[in-house]
This record gives structure tokens, sequence and C-alpha cells, in this order.
């Protein structure tokens, strides 16, 4: 009964008059996808109004009439990638006045950025703390675009991360879903109401703006910002709450291990990075058994958990001067801008980290959180731990996180940190989709599932090299090359 779905679909096509909309017939592939990795076979999909019609498992499979056929030569096909964690707003490299400055290169960046995340076949991404609506609406309305899935704006305690990176007299406005303790006051503009900023007001917020998750933070803060207020377990139950009242996914901001451990105690569904900082376990060279113990809670309860490897790599990029190099950035940003990160201007941010340091002693400090993050990971991929394929693209103005390559090289963290390639695949497709709530239209190659699509040469399960190989994409059953997508191409 494998052909079932392709009976359907011929049933289908025959109701339907010719002129409808095209029908594609791709042949001589093998699938690839993750609800079903221990059996790669050779297949044909068929691809009809942006939606996958039928899917036709073992050689042969006859062509619908009237179908366009696509020889996939042998390649193999799969899902579209799935990015959880992307910042769709901030130009990587520049600061908001550059951007503002230079405003043709920023807008020539924006122009690139969706054709940059579908370059490295990211045909999902979602962003988890939106900072302007009409960046979203933008790239929706660019002629061809991953699909943009959101939280929304995110509710930070008032006053605490990431608000209190800004002037006190700006941060109110740009955060308008801070949440007030009512239990522990902090200072507040006047006309701000706290029964607007409670967990409820908030989440209903980003419900109404078109959210499908809820970010929140657990940080106390890093650099000239500390001891910054938290939320408090009974708070956070307010959160929790409206969140599952609404449907809607918990996302937590959390890195340490103090962040981590309250979130799982609290009922996050994901954690939003890895756990780099382990606090007074800092310098264990082990993994220690207490954090074992929670990574542990975290496997067993399946709960979400965002590597974001690159957060810290990324930042290496202006230390290790191979990175401008890489053949992928003159792929996903344009020439001008590629051209301008390597002068003066474009190494600002680098040098506000290094505050004077060599690019030696800022390499060799940036490897004692490494380490950790990659113990962290290695303890969770070897019990199949809920792993969400996220890379925080960018998470600091650096230019070591651009659209789509960010992908590629996290991929590579997490293959070396002991991720097998068929984990990172799961991770990037059929994790992220039911933990988002997607599941049903994304995340495998099922009929009646969007049409989102990927051919590529060689197996993805072999090694995570394959996805630099994309030889073609379908993007809601658009058809489009991978070298067209690249900057410079159009
Ligand atoms: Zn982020």
């Amino acid at each position: 009964m494998k052909c079932k779905p392709l009976l359907a679909g011929l049933l289908a096509l025959a109701l339907v008059p010719p002129a409808a909309a095209e029908a594609i017939w791709i042949t001589n592939v093998k699938l690839v996808s993750p609800e079903r990795l221990e059996r790669i076979e050779a297949g044909s999909v068929l691809v009809e109004n942006g939606r996958i019609a039928a899917v036709h498992r073992g050689p042969g499979g006859r062509m619908p009439p009237g179908a366009r056929r696509v020889d996939g030569k042998g390649g193999y096909l799969t899902p579209g990638l799935i990015d959880s964690h992307v910042h769709l707003h901030a130009v990587p490299g520049m600061s908001l006045e550059q951007a503002r400055e230079q405003q043709a290169l920023a807008e020539s960046y924006q122009r690139q950025l969706p054709r940059s995340f579908l370059y490295y076949g990211y045909t999902t991404v979602v962003d988890l703390a939106v900072a302007d609506m009409g960046v979203i609406a933008r790239l929706r309305a660019a002629p061809l675009h991953p699909e943009v899935v959101h939280c929304g704006q995110p509710l930070p305690m008032a006053n605490g991360y990431p608000m209190s990176f800004l002037p006190a007299d700006k941060r109110f406005a740009a955060f308008p879903n801070s949440v007030y303790d009512p239990a522990r006051p902090t200072s507040v503009p006047p006309g701000y109401r706290p029964e607007e900023h409670t967990p409820q007001a908030g989440v209903a917020r980003a419900k109404a703006a078109g959210a499908v998750c809820v970010k929140t933070h657990f940080e106390r803060g890093f650099g000239r910002e500390r001891n910054l207020p938290v939320w408090s377990p009974a708070l956070f139950a307010e959160v929790r709450g409206a969140a599952r009242a609404n449907r809607m996914t918990l996302v937590t901001h959390a890195n340490s291990f103090e962040g981590q451990r309250f979130a799982v105690d609290n009922g996050a569904d994901v954690l939003a990075h890895g756990m780099w900082h382990w606090g007074s376990l800092n310098g264990s060279k082990e993994l220690p058994g207490e954090i074992r113990a929670l990574l542990d809670r975290i496997a067993a309860a399946g709960i979400g958990y965002q590597p974001t490897m690159r957060v810290l790599v990324g930042l290496d990029a202006y230390f290790d001067r191979g990175y401008l190099d890489h053949p992928g950035v003159r792929k996903v940003v344009p020439k001008a801008l590629a051209d301008w990160y390597a002068t003066p201007g474009g190494q600002w941010f680098g040098e506000e980290l290094a505050e004077g340091h060599s690019h030696e002693e800022m390499l060799e400090a940036g490897q004692a959180p490494l380490r950790r993050l990659r113990q962290v990971v290695k303890y969770l991929a070897a019990r199949d731990a809920n792993i969400l394929f996220a890379t925080d693209t960018p998470s600091s103005p650096t230019y070591g996180n651009l659209p789509g390559l960010n992908g590629f090289l996290e991929m590579q963290h997490l293959a070396e940190a002991g991720l097998s390639p068929a984990q990172v695949f799961r991770a990037a497709t059929i994790n992220n989709a039911r933990a988002f709530g997607l599941l049903d239209r994304l995340g495998s190659i099922e009929p009646g599932k969007d049409a989102n699509l990927l051919l590529l040469r060689d197996s993805p399960l072999a090694s995570v090299q394959a996805w630099d190989g994309i030889v073609t994409l379908w993007v809601g059953g658009r058809q489009v090359e991978r070298e067209e997508l690249a900057a410079g191409a159009q």
C-alpha cells in the first residue's frame, strides 16, 4: 500500500482542471526524511499547489499526466531546514549607528538576507525576539524568502536583561512587554502602568502579533550589567500558565547552570542556549555530577535544547583572520559589505571585545567556555536529548554570525561536539518543527506538508559537509537553483 498517497494525488489531479497549478514530479532521488531514517529509499515526490501531494517510495512510480518531471539524478531529497533562533532586524558587524549612517550598505544586506538563509537550506526561521514587526513584514514580502515564525516581542523583567543594556529613558519603549514584579519594585518611567505589564498581558500582546512562542530570560548579567532582576518561581508560573493557555512554546534564555536549573525546575519548554557558564564549577575539567543530573532531567523530559555554539565561536571571527576568507562569506553578504568588514571601521566590534588584548590572548580566553559547552552538548547527544538546531544569528554585533553560513558552521561544531549527522538532521527538521508546533506542515517529507525541499548531491547522513552541496531547492513549491540565491547572483 506504499502508493496510496500517490493514488490519492492522481485522483486529485483528475478532479482539478490541469491549469489550476503546476505539478512537479521530482524523481530519481533518495528520500531522506527524519521520521524514517532507518530506510533511505529511492523514490519520487509529487508537488502541487505548494504542497507535497504524494510520496512514492521504491523504484518506478508513475508520473501523473501533465506534471513536469525533474530528474534528481540520484541525489538526496530532504525537507527544508529550520533554524529556531535568529534575529532578523540586526545587521551583523554593524552597530545600530553604523547601520543608520551607511544605509545603502545595510539595505543591501537586508535584501540579500532571505536568500542567504535559503542558500544554506534554511526554508524556515524562528525569530525569537522581534524588535520591529515591520522587518518581519518586509521579509515576508520578498519575492523568495524562508517562512518566518516568531515569538513576537520578548518578555524581559523590567530593568532586567536584555533591556538593561539600553539607556534607562529608552529601554521601556524598546521593550513594551517588560514584566513588572510587584514583589520586587523597580524604577519605571512616568505613565508605566504595572497592571499592563503582567505575564498574561505580555503573552496576550505577543499572541496578537502572531507569535507561536514566548521568549523569557534568566540572566543575572555580564560585563557592565550585573545583578539584574530575574524571574521568581511564582511569577514564572504565571508566564508558563499564560503560554500553555495560548498553546505557545515557552522559550527561556539561559546559558548558566543556575539559569537552566531554574528554567527546568519551573517548566520552560525550550532552553535558548547551551550551558557554558558553570558558576562556581567553571574550573572543573570534567562535567560535574550536579550538572550531569540536570542534563539527565533535560534529556528525560524532552526539553528542547538549543546549543547555539556560534554565539561563542562567532566572536573569534575578529581574531581568526581566516574567517573573512571563508568562501561562504561572499555567498551570503553583498561584496561591498564583505569588503567593509575588513576595513578599520568594520573591525570596531573586535576592538571593543579585545579591550587592548592581543588576538592570541582573545582566542585563548574563548577556549574555556567553549570546552564547557562542548562537554554539555556531547553528554546530551549521547542521551539522544531533544536538541534543537539554532544559531542565534546574530547573537551580538559580530560579523561572525552571518545568515545561512552561520547555520552551516554551527552544524560542524555540533558534529565536532559529538552529534551524529542524523542527530544534526533531526535537530534541524523534525525536532524544531515539533518544538514550535509546526509539525503538521513542516519537518518531514510527507503528503500534505509544505513543499519545502532540498536536493543534495551527497548524503547528509554521511557528513554534515553535504549541506554545502545543495543543488536545487523548492520553497513552498517554487523551484530555485542554489547558485541563483548567492549574493551578487541577481
Ligand atoms: Zn538570541
